[in-house]
């Protein structure tokens, strides 16, 4: 396939060539530093593996109680599922929509349709449906957080260990496993070798070239001139859709992610609106033998303090309280650097950008702390857990400030550099000495 010889970095837009890679050996891109591909051997094979088992589990994690509650002779029982329905039934949708698409539809869809592109390729075939899924898989790979759950319930199980017995049940161990075969699948996965399965209907005589007018889809990597982009609507069904769109995945093309800077402010504005109200309201009442107290995530944090518990009051501090508030000011020092042409060490920058897009996910624990109080502790008068507004606006804040870095394209930080020919650049020649040929 001789589209493939030349790659675009998707963090700063330079055009380089693809190396063959030996087996488990991976590119990096010769100016920002991301890695590009990585091979990995017996991928399909492996992941198909990996996928099947944790299809197994997910089920085995979704239909038994993974915790239970006694107190005083009473006890309760709960599966995954329960807090979200609790939540649901006590008016806060929005936090029962965002829990149960995080801890279950996202992972579950994410099997499904794994398993749904991996059979027909290792059984040989290539459906026309495939590439249209397989891009889905990517899309929901950030929102998956069956990892941050489970430390939600250790720090649920640590919460509750003073007012009562707290006995794990058979999911649980289902759901531990889960977490690692996940990871194992997404280490196995492949990405280049899925695309490459595609055939394409682009003229192989004449490849992409530096300089040449092309374009580069942000979901297959695929680097093709400008005139190979689809633009026939009819065959994707979308009768108004004239954009043009990738001849492998069908996603649409675009030089930059759209209206980037305006939509990035937007998220970061909405954000910083709710980053107060999210930390200075209680997120959650807990009632316990007439004793009434209300939490906000400063005192959640304090209280594993008070219990000697300092390494998981550490963790909980850093994902609730440092996390977000480091993402807001990463992402307003990154636009206001592209807003003010910045040149100032754009490979820690696009670094930086790269550390936010890992850590912000690990915020959400607090949500399912909320969430899993909510489900166990439910034994009326005797004790109970409410969520409150804090859990809604902190809630929206992780939201939205994944939304935010998501809308932020790194490659402008480095289009700046493109346009200034005259002002010294280390990355400009580097690039002319080792990018493209
Ligand atoms: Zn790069
Ligand atoms: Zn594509």
């Amino acid at each position: 396939m001789t589209q493939d010889t030349l790659t675009e970095c998707l963090e700063c837009g330079l055009l380089q060539r693809n190396p063959a890679l030996p087996p488990g050996g991976v590119s990096e891109c010769a100016r920002c530093g991301c890695v590009l591909h990585r091979d990995r051997p017996d991928s399909l094979n492996r992941t198909l593996a990996l996928t099947i088992a944790g299809f197994v589990l997910f089920i085995v994690a979704n239909a038994f109680p993974f915790l239970s509650f006694e107190m005083q002779g009473q006890s309760t029982q709960t599966t995954l599922l329960t807090g979200v329905m609790d939540l649901y039934q006590g008016g806060n949708w929005f936090i029962a929509a965002v829990v149960l698409f995080t801890s279950a539809l996202a992972p579950g869809l994410q099997l499904v349709l794994l398993l749904a592109v991996l059979i027909p390729l290792a059984l040989g075939h290539m459906p026309p449906w495939l590439p249209r899924l397989y891009r889905w898989v990517r899309t929901l790979a950030p929102w998956g957080m069956m990892d941050v759950f489970m430390l939600g319930i250790l720090v649920s199980v640590v919460k509750l260990s003073e007012m009562a017995t707290i006995v794990p049940g058979a999911s649980l161990f289902a759901f531990g496993a889960l977490i690692l075969i996940l990871a194992a699948a997404q280490a196995a996965l492949d990405p280049d070798l899925v695309w490459s399965r595609v055939p394409l209907k682009i003229d192989p005589s004449r490849p992409v070239r530096p300089g040449d007018d092309h374009l580069v889809c942000d979901v297959c990597e695929l680097v093709m001139h400008r005139s190979d982009a689809v633009r026939d609507h009819r065959s994707f069904g979308l009768a108004l859709n004239r954009l043009p769109r990738c001849p492998r995945c069908a996603d649409v093309l675009h030089r930059r992610k759209p209206h980037t800077l305006q939509r990035t402010w937007a998220l970061v504005a909405a954000a910083i609106a709710f980053y107060l109200p999210a930390n200075l309201l209680p997120i959650m009442t807990m009632t316990s033998l007439g004793y009434v107290q209300s939490d906000t995530i400063f005192s959640g944090v304090l209280f594993l303090l008070d219990y000697g518990l300092w390494p998981l009051a550490l963790v909980v501090f850093i994902a609730s309280v440092v996390v977000p508030l480091l993402k807001l000011l990463i992402l307003v020092f990154l636009l206001l650097s592209v807003h003010w042409r910045s040149h100032w060490r754009p490979r820690e920058r696009t670094r930086l950008y790269r550390v936010l897009e890992l850590i912000g996910r690990w915020s959400m624990v607090d949500i399912f702390v909320v969430t899993i109080l909510v489900a166990l502790v439910r034994l009326g008068h005797l004790a109970s857990v409410q969520a409150e507004a804090g859990a809604i606006f902190f809630c929206a804040v992780v939201v939205v400030t994944m939304l935010a870095s998501m809308s932020f394209d790194p490659r402008l930080i480095w289009d700046v550099l493109e346009r200034e020919p005259h002002v010294r650049n280390p990355e400009r020649s580097h690039r002319l000495a080792t990018g493209v040929p």
